[in-house]
């Protein structure tokens, strides 16, 4: 893998990446995360991600103990120490720290923070020249008063059980569905179909995470003046829908060919998911390379 790891801001090989058994990130799951990318060596949409983990950290009871500059600065020195030419993976997860078996935070003084950057390996090719088949599983996605969805929480066991049923059935993405049985989200992606040329997907309510590939498809609609809107959605819904594909940081654009058995659209990547693929890979590029360099 030939990782760095960040560690509390300390930069250490990937064999010397440890943390304590008693950070109760490990003991209890008590951590949220994000995983951004960059593009042309530069962090992309940093701010969105930033803010995402703070709203994360803040829903769990914990702050982030850096500024977004001190974040930047962090990251980029991490990436520095890799020294690789191309792009990298950067995964940042705080967890509550070290303390007392207690569920009462106070007994975790200093959160922990790590920064893992690797290099980054795209999805290959073929899977948005054919696209992908996706599972859609029984696995009920998290309830969002129980552990809720919008935390992008290191607690990923609802999401790992519905991607174990996804990869038995060969499938390459598990989509879930909420406890109202509508559609929520899949187990590292969001979700959306087209339909009579208007994108849809299914709304924050649903329970699901708040991606920020999913909020950048929004903009790239109004750029290319395509309708994208939320709508509350059912397996009914695949049937007639004319395309469909997940969006994630590290796969950006995927098109989805078929939901286990049923066909989407001409089983093949339609016109509307390539056209917003295409813009992205664009912007993505063309806003990266007019970032200031820190
Ligand atoms: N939903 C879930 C459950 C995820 O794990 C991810 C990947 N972080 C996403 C959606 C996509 O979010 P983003 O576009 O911010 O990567």
């Amino acid at each position: 893998m030939s990782a760095i790891v960040n560690i509390n801001g300390r930069i250490c090989a990937e064999h010397e990446a440890v943390v304590s058994v008693f950070d109760h990130g490990f003991l209890f799951g008590e951590g949220v995360y994000e995983v951004l990318r960059t593009y042309h060596q530069q962090p992309f949409l940093f701010e969105p991600h930033q803010r995402r983990l703070r709203e994360s950290a803040q829903r769990i009871g914990l702050e982030v103990p850096l500024s977004d500059a001190e974040m930047l600065a962090r990251i980029r020195a991490t990436i520095d120490t890799l020294g690789i030419p191309g792009e990298v993976y950067v995964r940042i997860l705080l967890t509550r720290g070290v303390g007392e078996f207690s569920y009462d935070p106070a007994v975790c003084r200093t959160p922990t923070l790590v920064i893992i950057v690797k290099p980054f390996t795209p999805p290959p090719a073929h899977i948005y020249e054919r696209g992908v088949t996706i599972a859609l599983v029984d696995v009920v996605r998290n309830h969002p008063r129980s552990v809720d969805p919008r935390i992008k929480s290191n607690n990923l066991l609802n999401n790992a059980l519905a991607a174990q049923q996804a990869l038995a059935r060969g499938a390459f993405e598990a989509l879930m569905r909420n406890y109202r049985g509508e559609i929520a989200e899949c187990s590292q992606s969001n979700f959306f179909l087209v339909r009579e040329g208007e994108v849809l997907t299914p709304p924050l309510e649903a329970g699901l995470l708040a991606g920020i590939t999913r909020a950048f498809v929004f903009e790239l609609g109004k750029e290319l003046h395509v309708s994208v809107r939320e709508a509350v959605l059912r397996d009914e819904d695949l049937a007639t829908a004319s395309e469909a594909f997940i969006t994630s940081t590290t796969k950006e654009i995927v098109p989805v060919v078929k939901v286990d058995e049923r066909v989407i659209g001409d089983g093949v990547p339609g016109p509307v998911t390539r056209r917003l693929l295409a813009a992205f890979r664009e912007h993505a590029s063309a806003l990266a390379a007019s970032a200031p360099r820190m």
